[in-house]
């Protein structure tokens, strides 16, 4: 079965929004499943209109504790609550993250209506799933941030059709279960899928690394990425800000991206004080050429 993996921006901005980029937040869907990294305030809204479904499995990931990361989760909690959500829903994120949420909770009181679990997670750990990985590492701000990556596990490789009749396999359920690796019975004959499958193919990987000047670290994680979304908070022309404050330039960005051999590099919470961003764009470039600058809720899919 062929599962599509996309990501949707839907806030490219940060520390404070401005008329056209809200705060961060990215959308991963993988086939039905929801991933969502960072829940800035007006996240809901945007969750919205991505469509993106209330009732999915769902986890969201928190990369560090900074007002423009987190306000958004209170009202995404409130809301998905309110517009019927029964499934569990969990929420990663560093050392504080439960307190933030529990006690949210206990003041507000509104969100009982399904059940939520938090982790706290450090650099090194892996939140395992049976198709995926999500790796953490340490970012590098003013205060403890985490870095991301999915990893998806190896696809089972192509279907032999052709081999799969000459071998007098009948088409149908049988298929679906070698398809899916499955050994399976043809009579008295055991087929295994290696007889049938090509060899496995590389999953996708996507790394989410934002408030965080370039580092060792981050470049580990992303290494072999086919989507490095980076802090690229501002141009080389506020390269001493950047430093200051615990961010990137884009041209920085484009460094990580480079050295990591990332495949394409999202430029990502651009400052406020750009209301057009092209320039950081042309300078990313300049050192890494498959860069882009997402606008607030562009999707892009991802393929391995
Ligand atoms: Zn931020
Ligand atoms: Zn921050």
């Amino acid at each position: 079965m062929k599962i599509s993996v996309s990501v949707t921006f839907l806030g490219t901005g940060g520390s404070v929004p401005n008329k056209f980029r809200n705060l961060p937040s990215v959308l991963v869907r993988r086939g039905p499943e929801l991933l969502l990294f960072d829940c800035g305030e007006g996240t809901q809204r945007q969750f919205l209109q991505a469509r993106a479904g209330i009732n999915r499995k769902m986890r969201i990931f928190i990369s560090h504790l900074h007002g423009d990361h987190v306000f958004g989760l209170p009202g995404m909690l409130h809301s998905l609550s309110f517009m019927g959500r029964s499934r569990e829903l969990e929420i990663i994120g560093p050392r504080g993250i439960i307190e933030l949420v529990t006690s949210v909770n206990r003041v507000v009181k509104l969100y009982n209506r399904f059940p939520i679990r938090i982790r706290e997670v450090k650099s090194g750990q892996s939140i395992k799933d049976e198709a995926y990985n999500i790796r953490v590492a340490a970012a590098k701000h003013g205060i403890p941030c985490l870095a991301y990556a999915f990893e998806e596990k190896p696809r089972p490789g192509r279907f032999d059709a052709a081999k799969a009749r000459r071998l007098k396999i009948p088409e149908g359920p049988l298929w679906k279960e070698l398809q899916s690796g499955k050994l399976v019975k043809v009579g008295k004959r055991r087929v295994t899928p290696r007889l049938i499958l090509g060899p496995p193919r590389r999953g996708v990987k996507i790394t989410y690394a934002v408030d965080t000047r370039p580092c060792p670290s981050v470049i580990r994680l992303a290494t072999g990425s086919d989507l490095l979304i980076h802090d690229s908070c501002f141009a080389e022309s506020a390269a001493t800000k950047a430093r200051e404050y615990g961010h990137s330039t884009a041209a920085e960005a484009a460094g990580v991206a480079k050295r990591s051999r990332s495949r394409t590099l999202a430029l990502f919470h651009i400052s406020a004080m750009y209301e057009d961003a092209s320039p950081l764009l042309a300078q990313a470039r300049t050192v890494f050429h498959h860069s882009i600058l997402p606008r607030d809720m562009d999707t892009v899919s991802v393929v391995p």
